[in-house]
């Protein structure tokens, strides 16, 4: 990794060391400082602080956390504004190499390899796009494909147009704020295309952003064949059957730009490097109800655990983990009396944490975050150990790729594993209104 020799790193001591300054790791960092004075070192690869939201303009941040709608930067700026006054040591294009069990953290900057060691580390490196939508694709290769992150990104500091008609394909929410940004740029957006029958973001944004602007949302759709040499020129476009077979003449859509809605899974190349517990379902490290990994003083929260919710989450995650390292701090040596597993139990998939660690008798609760299995509606949800409930909740809609919550309460210890279960009314494409493709009248 490096020639240098090892004992000339210089090496910091402090109590806490936090890797990445997303909205999860923004609102730590100043949560701890905020609560303890701890001494907090923030880390961040980026040249600037904030994570995904500072790359987005669009607005659709901070409607839970700041109850407005938020553009993306304007709400990493308060989140930035309030770790400045905690006086939280913000390092910049910071790039974290590696952290060892023993909360070692080496990092690396423009000045050189610093070693931290820490008390608690917090692992918030957030999510990243995947292009394996794009990859399944026939056809050629030409320019014009992107992913919906990298859009955010030209519009924001480059203030470059991805191209003048672009076609997205995704349904969920990311996918229907790109319209926002695109259309912004004065990029015309022939269709969005969804191979699912139901589309994955709110109904509130297809009517705001796509009915009102007459943009098809084609649900049961998929693209056959990327059409261009050099440049994107067009898709060969088909509709798909209720068994997922094309059906019916294909169609061609004119267009010079693809954006593909990547899916989402978690930055967990530090995770797997320092061989923390990874969770099958959510591929993030497995994490307590305190934010706690499977090794003592390495806790992790937002999108790495749960990839990817809304920015509110992450917040939500930032100032809970603070909450419970300002704990540890405290008791750095308790040890846990029981330990109980969570467990996805039927309708579900995922569930963040995955176990709860009791220190003491006192009554228990957590905020649990659950992926169902598949798209249900009027959704009955609960979580029991030895036949007793210790929750309930309740969604009108469930989609596999957005959380749902749940809080628990539990007055009697119990090694018994918990069951989350969700029972719902499966989604079938008829409650929705299937958009036609007309051929656009313009060239
Ligand atoms: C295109 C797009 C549009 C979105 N639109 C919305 C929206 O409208 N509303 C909404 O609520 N949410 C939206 N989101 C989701 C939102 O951005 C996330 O919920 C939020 O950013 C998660 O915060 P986080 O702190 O967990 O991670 P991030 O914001 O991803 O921050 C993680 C940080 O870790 C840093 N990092 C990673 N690895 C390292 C390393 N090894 N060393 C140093 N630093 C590292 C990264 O540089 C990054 O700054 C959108 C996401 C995308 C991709």
């Amino acid at each position: 990794m490096s020639h240098m020799p090892d004992s000339a790193i210089p090496t910091r001591n402090v109590d806490v060391v936090v890797i990445g300054a997303g909205p999860a790791g923004l609102m730590c960092a100043a949560g701890l400082r905020e609560r303890e004075s701890a001494d907090v070192v923030l880390l961040d690869r980026e040249p600037q602080p904030g994570g995904l939201p500072a790359q987005c303009e669009h607005r659709g941040f901070g409607l839970w956390q700041f109850k407005r709608l938020m553009r993306g930067v304007d709400f990493a700026a308060r989140l930035i504004r309030r770790a400045e006054r905690a006086r939280v040591n913000i390092q910049t294009n910071t790039t974290v190499l590696s952290v060892s069990q023993e909360r070692e953290t080496l990092a690396v900057s423009p000045d050189g390899l610093v070693r931290y060691r820490a008390r608690a580390v917090v692992l918030a490196t957030g999510c990243r796009e995947l292009a394996r939508s794009a990859l399944t694709v026939a056809g050629s290769r030409p320019a014009g494909i992107f992913n919906t992150g990298p859009v955010q990104r030209l519009h924001t500091f480059m203030h470059v147009a991805p191209g003048r008609e672009a076609v997205i394909v995704g349904s969920d929410d990311m996918s229907l704020m790109a319209t926002q940004s695109l259309i912004g740029q004065g990029v015309r957006v022939r269709a969005v295309l969804e191979e699912r029958p139901y589309r994955l973001g709110y109904m509130g944004l297809e009517w705001l952003l796509l009915r009102s602007r007459r943009i098809p949302l084609l649900l049961r759709h998929k693209i056959l064949q990327i059409q261009g040499a050099g440049r994107v020129s067009g898709l060969r476009v088909t509709a798909l059957d209720a068994t997922g077979a094309p059906t019916g003449e294909p169609f061609e859509i004119p267009c010079d730009t693809l954006i593909f809605s990547g899916e989402f899974v978690p930055e967990n190349v530090l995770t797997r490097q320092s061989g923390l517990a990874l969770d099958p379902h959510t591929l993030g490290p497995r994490v307590d109800q305190n934010f706690q990994t499977d090794v003592r003083g390495i806790f992790a929260c937002g999108n790495l655990i749960h990839a990817a919710d809304a920015a509110d989450h992450a917040v939500q995650d930032g100032a809970e983990t603070a909450a419970a390292i300002a704990r540890y701090l405290n008791a750095e040596n308790a040890e846990p009396l029981l330990t109980q597993e969570i467990i996805a139990g039927q309708g579900i998939h995922a569930v963040v944490p995955q176990l709860l660690r009791r220190y003491d008798s006192r009554p228990l609760s957590a905020h649990l975050a659950l992926r169902v299995d598949h798209a249900q509606a009027v959704v009955r949800v609960d979580a029991r150990a030895e036949k007793q409930v210790w929750g309930r909740s309740f969604a009108l809609v469930a989609k596999p790729h957005r959380s749902i919550y749940l809080d628990i309460a539990a007055a009697h210890p119990t090694q018994a594993p918990l069951i989350v279960s969700a029972h719902g009314r499966a989604l079938v494409p008829q409650e929705f209104r299937q958009t036609e493709w007309r051929a656009p009248t313009t060239s």
